[in-house]
């Protein structure tokens, strides 16, 4: 999401300083808020319209670090290689690059395993893109396309050691005595920094947060990077845990900051010792009341996710409502079930049909090379329309007839997302949602929808593989009462 914001914004700068683009692709500076983008071309909300929800989103156009355990450095370069799409033009220009004595062989295993070659090693001009540009006195542009994944260990040996560095001459007085000796700095810039599983360093003496710190002594006059501790048991024992990475945080204005004073280095090396004493010497339930009041606020400020079920001295230590599950089953209408069994087995038959094409080829031509393979992939692949059309069968009607094809190209090479009551979707609007019992239950909890703990009104998430439904729920929950925000959390052709 951040890169493509940088994508936006580098898109829309252009668009409006270059006053020969016509028609324009964004909004220009100065307009209202009935103005819609002309073309809204990414999968979120356009942030050239300052209404926009992305619009205040600060896009950070920089390098990302991640520090992983050397456990996880193949899980998280497993994930990237295997989840970006390089076919895509941005998917083309991410790279992940590991910084880590054992990175040729962790590479090797995973390039055999997708059966592709992969540039993950960085040469010296790879990392010259993440250096900071003293001419702009900005990072280089391209640098938020990186993502550099070592272990703490090995940050100074395979980032910091190879990179240029910037050189401050020592200061010599008129008796030519040197009063400060020649600095030389690292000048790499991270616009963020992960650490995964940050439990396993508690100490601040602990080789990340040390190394936190160095690189922000090496970037003054850069307000970033913006820092992110993942782990899954934060705190295994009580604040004490937290102790550390909440020091990484901490700036000087904390101390008069009313929200965040409480939590500065000092005050939470007491709430460590007030814990240790309650768990010595149980206290009356209100001095527990009072010390996980204390400890929950902290947890609502700085956890991105928090949960309910955690109890301290038998109280709960968040109040959040407790997580509940419900399945409702939406079997396909009997009018429409039939006719959806026939549709998919064509679908399977026609797969099937393909294989055997394919495998024919393949033996008449000497049966050289991989054998073709009827492999699960393929069928769910085919199915993949199939699995649409179970939720709204009346969609079987229009593929069958050619009015659309199902897929997400087709609805924005019409345009239909910027135009959707154009389309044959909203056209058919009311066949396609009599046919699916899904969106009778969406209604349902739509109308009952009530306000959460804080006093906003709740929200409904539909997750789905196709954004062809998103598209259609957009059309029928649009109106006054309900604000859909559809939302592509992967990148398409
Ligand atoms: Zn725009």
């Amino acid at each position: 999401m951040n890169t493509l914001l940088v994508e936006a914004w580098n898109e829309i700068d252009e668009d409006r300083a270059d006053p020969s683009t016509k028609p324009k692709k964004h909004l220009p500076l100065d307009h209202t808020t009935e103005d819609q983008c002309p073309t809204e071309p990414f999968p979120f909300a356009c942030p050239c319209r300052k209404s926009s929800p992305s619009h205040g989103f600060e896009p950070i156009g920089a390098a990302a670090l991640v520090i992983s355990p050397k456990g996880l450095l193949s899980t998280w370069l497993t994930e990237f290689y295997s989840r970006v799409d390089r076919s895509h033009p941005l998917g083309a220009k991410l790279r992940m690059y590991v910084a880590h004595g054992e990175a040729r062989s962790l590479i090797n295993t995973l390039a055999k395993s997708l059966g592709t070659n992969l540039d993950a090693i960085p040469e010296k001009k790879d990392l010259e893109t993440i250096r900071w540009d003293h001419e702009n006195q900005s990072p280089r542009y391209g640098s938020h396309h990186i993502t550099v994944l070592t272990t703490s260990g090995s940050y100074d040996a395979h980032v910091a050691s190879r990179v240029q560095r910037e050189i401050e001459p020592a200061i010599i007085n008129h008796r030519g005595k040197v009063t400060r000796k020649a600095v030389t700095r690292c000048d790499i810039v991270w616009g963020i920094i992960y650490r995964d599983e940050f439990h396993r360093e508690k100490r601040e003496t602990a080789q990340t947060p040390t190394l936190i710190h160095r690189i922000n002594q090496n970037q003054p006059d850069w307000n970033l990077p913006t820092l992110w501790f993942l782990s899954g048991t934060p705190f295994e024992k009580g604040p004490s845990d937290l102790q550390a990475y909440l020091a990484v945080l901490e700036t000087s204005e904390w101390s008069c900051d009313a929200t965040f004073s409480p939590y500065t280095a000092k005050n939470i090396v007491q709430l460590g010792k007030e814990f240790d004493k309650l768990i010595k010497h149980p206290g009356t339930p209100q001095e527990h009341r009072n010390f996980i009041t204390k400890f929950s606020n902290l947890l609502a400020l700085f956890m991105i996710r928090r949960t309910s079920q955690t109890d301290w001295f038998g109280q709960s230590l968040l109040p959040l409502p407790p997580h509940e599950a419900r399945d409702v089953k939406c079997s396909i209408d009997p009018q429409y079930a039939e006719y959806f069994q026939d549709f998919q087995a064509a679908v399977r038959a026609k797969v099937e049909q393909d294989f055997h094409r394919r495998m024919q080829a393949w033996k008449a031509a000497g049966s050289k090379g991989i054998a073709p393979t009827l492999s699960v992939k393929n069928l769910v692949g085919a199915s993949y329309k199939a699995r649409i059309c179970a939720t709204f069968p009346y969609l079987i009607k229009l593929l069958e007839d050619g009015v659309v094809d199902l897929t997400w190209d087709e609805i924005t090479r019409n345009k239909w997302h910027t135009n959707p009551g154009e389309s044959p979707y909203a056209i058919h609007i009311d066949d396609i949602i009599r046919s699916g019992r899904k969106t009778r239950v969406i209604e349902r909890i739509l109308n009952m929808q009530d306000v959460d703990i804080h006093g906003d009104p709740e929200k409904l998430v539909v997750l789905s593989i196709s954004p062809t439904i998103a598209f259609i729920l957009w059309i029928v929950c649009h109106s006054e009462l309900f604000c859909p925000i559809p939302c592509l959390s992967v990148m398409y052709h």
